[in-house]
């Protein structure tokens, strides 16, 4: 069997390259190649004897990630892009531009087991975990295609991150190598559903990656009604892993939180909402939740959103209504993907 080599970080790659008896120079080489110049094939590496990619093609392979569809956004130019793996899974991933540059939102896994109520990625449940060159790729294929430097990327798409764990890690830390794209760690967010001892292992890898968290229940009931992650970790667990974050990388952490008309938009939201963030240093993000044809969640309109953002204003929490992107093309997260995997069985 071949081997991943864009998964292989910097010093790994070194070892690899030399072990085949080559000089450590051939390594830099190699490295810029796959993570700063975005090469998909060894014929591509020219500084490179052809003895030396042949060697390469026989023992190694750079997993393609190839574009299947890209939707772009009349309203504010946000592409959406439809992924396919080498083993026929297809993947999404989001650019849309901001002011503060460019971000690339992008898939851990290839479905997910994590059972939300209101989310389409986990309808089929999880087919598997997605390696860092499959992560890595997501990025550099929108960087190519786009022809747009990438400078923020957040894990915020298909998947649980932290059910991926050691793939996820190694895709931030290449990701963020100064070897690499060199994207800054300020600048990366990854997004969880709450798994307590993952958050408390993260926390110890002392990055600077921030850390945003999928709350959507101010109580553990209201959580437990939507999240299943939350009969496994109770909300109190939850926010202490958070606090525990917060405390060991300094990173104030970002709540997440989907409304849902009639579920969790009420005053007594309002009022339970502030009990527990208030104490913290952090952020709330309202996201209206997405219409999944599957579900049958409905969002406030614009007035109740606003009023309920006012109201945890009032009391003192910093909070957002996070500002709908690309709203024209497959609505939301999962969306596109779902749509692949129905016309694929109606054929
Ligand atoms: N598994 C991770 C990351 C993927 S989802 C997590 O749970 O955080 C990214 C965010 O989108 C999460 O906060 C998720 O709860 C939210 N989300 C999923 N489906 C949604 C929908 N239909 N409408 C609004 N937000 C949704």
């Amino acid at each position: 069997m071949k081997k991943d080599i864009r998964s292989m970080d910097y010093e790994e790659l070194n070892t690899e390259i030399q072990n085949l008896g080559e000089k450590s120079f051939r390594a830099r080489q190699i490295y810029e190649w796959l993570h700063v110049k975005l090469a998909g094939d060894f014929e591509e590496m020219t500084n490179l004897s052809k003895a030396l990619r042949a060697r390469l093609e026989e023992s190694y392979e750079i997993l393609p990630v190839e574009m299947l569809e890209r939707q772009i956004s009349k309203i504010d130019g946000t592409n959406k892009f439809l992924f396919r793996l080498h083993d026929g899974n297809v993947v999404e991933s989001v650019l849309m531009y901001y002011k503060h540059g460019n971000s690339v939102c992008i898939s851990s896994q290839a479905g997910c087991r994590m059972g939300c109520a209101f989310c389409a990625s986990t309808i089929g449940g999880l087919k598997r975990n997605l390696t860092a060159s499959e992560m890595l790729g997501q990025v550099y294929q929108i960087q190519k295609i786009s022809g747009e430097r990438v400078s923020n990327v957040v894990i915020m798409g298909t998947g649980e991150p932290l059910d991926n764990y050691d793939n996820f890690l190694r895709f931030v830390r290449m990701l963020t190598d100064e070897h690499g794209l060199h994207i800054s760690q300020r600048n990366v967010t990854v997004s969880t559903c709450g798994i307590v001892p993952k958050i408390r292992a993260l926390a110890d890898e002392k990055l600077q990656i921030t850390l945003a968290l999928s709350l959507h229940g101010s109580t553990q009931e209201k959580r437990r009604k939507l999240m299943p992650v939350a009969n496994k970790y109770d909300l109190a667990e939850v926010l202490a892993a958070c606090d525990e974050y917060f405390e060991k990388t300094g990173r104030r952490v970002t709540f997440e939180y989907s409304l849902v008309h009639g579920v969790n938009d009420t005053p007594e939201d309002v009022r339970e909402l502030t009990a527990i963030l208030k104490p913290r240093s952090c952020h709330l993000n309202l996201i209206p939740v997405n219409p999944v044809r599957e579900r049958n969640f409905v969002r406030p309109d614009r007035k109740n959103a606003l009023n309920f953002k006012n109201n945890l204003e009032k009391s003192g929490i910093n909070v957002t209504i996070r500002r709908e992107m690309g709203s024209d093309i497959d609505g939301a997260c999962g969306q596109l993907r779902l749509r692949y995997a129905d016309a694929e069985t109606d054929q």
